[in-house]
C-alpha cells in the first residue's frame, strides 16, 4: 500500500487555493517528497506531515514551479531541522538548476547543514527495498531529462486461513513464519511448508506519478494496469493547440491514457486556474469514469485495486 498527500496541486503560478507542485508518497517508514514548488515548507507543516524522514527528494523536472521551493527548505533546515542527510534525484538538467539554487543562491560558500546528494537519474530503477521499488520513466515535456516515477511493491502471495486451520497450525510464531515463507515447525513435531498455506502470487500495489508531459503515446505501457495514475491536466480541450505548444495534456489526453493502458484511478494535478475543477473533472470522467482532481491537503491510500481518499480540507 502507498499513500499520497498532494501538497501543491497547481500548475505554474499559485492560486489562492492550490499551491505550487509537491506531493509525498510513503510507503511504511519510506517518504518521497516528489517536486517542492515555491511554499512547500508550509504546505508541509499545514499538512501535519512534518519534516522528520523527508530525506529523499524525487524531482520530475527543472521548471521553477517544481523546484524553487528547495531554496527556502534548504533554509529552513539550515536554522533548526535536523536531516543528517538529503537526497535529491533527478535528471541531469533539473539538478543543474537544483545545484545552481542551492549552492549559488542558498549557501553561497557556507557549509550545508547536512550531507547533500544530488543523484542524477537515467530511465530504469532508481531505488529497491525488500519490498518495493521506484522506476525512473523517461517522459516529454519542454526540456531534457524529465522523468516520472512509479512505485511498485512486490508479488505476495497471500496467507490462506482457512488452509491453516485445516491443518490445525496454531496462532502465533508458526503462522507468522509461515507467512514470510518460512517453513515451521508446530510443537506436535510437524514440520509444515509455506507451499502448503499461501496462495498464488499476487501482483503488489502500482503508482505511477507523471509531472508535467506532452505526450502520452509513450506512457501507456509504465501506465499499464496500475492501481493510480497521477498525471497533469493543465489544460481542457477547447486549448488543445494551447497544451501541445507548452509541452502540455489536457484533462481528456490524460483520461484518454488512463482508459488505454487500464489504469484503475487517475488522479489528476498540475491544474490551472484558468479552469474550474468542476470542468476538468468533467471532460476527463467522460473517457474515464475513475477520475478525480486532487486539491490541496488531500490523502490518497493506494492499495491493489482500489483508491481511497482518507482525509481532505477543502480550502
Ligand atoms: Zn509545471
Ligand atoms: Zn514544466
Amino acid at each position: 500500500m502507498f499513500e499520497i498527500v498532494f501538497l501543491g496541486t497547481s500548475a505554474s503560478a499559485p492560486s489562492i487555493h492550490r499551491g505550487l507542485s509537491a506531493q509525498v508518497v510513503m510507503h511504511d517508514e519510506f517518504r518521497f517528497l516528489i517536486d517542492c514548488g515555491e511554499g512547500t515548507q508550509r504546505q508541509i507543516l499545514q499538512s501535519g506531515l512534518g519534516f522528520k524522514r523527508l530525506n529523499r527528494i524525487l524531482i520530475t523536472h527543472g521548471h521553477l514551479d517544481h523546484i524553487l521551493g528547495l531554496a527556502g527548505l534548504l533554509s529552513t533546515f539550515m536554522r533548526w531541522e535536523t536531516i543528517e542527510e538529503l537526497e535529491i534525484y533527478g535528471g541531469k538538467w533539473a539538478l543543474d538548476r537544483v545545484h545552481d539554487l542551492l549552492y549559488g543562491v542558498v549557501l553561497r560558500g557556507a557549509k550545508p547543514p547536512m550531507k547533500i546528494t544530488l543523484l542524477g537519474i537515467k530511465p530504469g530503477r532508481i531505488f529497491q527495498t525488500d519490498d518495493f521499488c521506484i522506476t525512473a520513466i523517461p517522459v516529454s515535456h519542454r526540456g531534457p531529462d524529465c522523468f516520472g516515477y512509479l512505485f511498485e511493491e512486490g508479488n505476495r502471495r497471500p496467507f490462506l486461513p482457512e488452509k491453516a486451520d485445516a491443518l490445525s497450525i496454531p496462532p502465533g510464531p508458526w503462522r507468522r513464519d509461515l507467512v514470510n515463507g518460512l517453513p515451521a515447525t508446530l510443537p506436535d513435531g510437524r514440520t509444515i511448508l509455506p507451499d502448503q498455506v499461501l496462495g498464488e502470487d499476487k501482483p503488489g500495489t502500482r503508482l505511477l506519478h507523471i509531472g508535467d508531459v506532452g505526450r502520452t503515446s509513450e506512457l501507456v505501457n509504465a501506465a499499464h494496469e496500475v492501481d493510480a495514475l497521477v498525471i497533469e491536466a493543465t489544460y481542457l480541450t477547447n486549448e488543445a493547440d494551447m497544451a501541445y505548444e507548452f509541452g502540455h495534456i489536457t484533462a481528456r489526453q490524460a483520461a484518454e491514457l488512463a482508459e488505454m493502458a487500464g489504469a484503475k484511478h487517475l488522479i489528476l494535478t498540475h491544474i490551472s486556474r484558468r479552469y474550474r475543477e468542476r470542468d476538468v473533472l468533467e471532460e476527463a470522467q467522460a473517457t474515464f469514469s475513475n477520475s478525480i482532481v486532487a486539491r490541496d491537503f488531500d490523502i490518497f491510500q493506494v492499495r491493489r485495486d482500489q483508491v481511497i481518499k482518507i482525509d481532505s480540507q477543502d480550502k
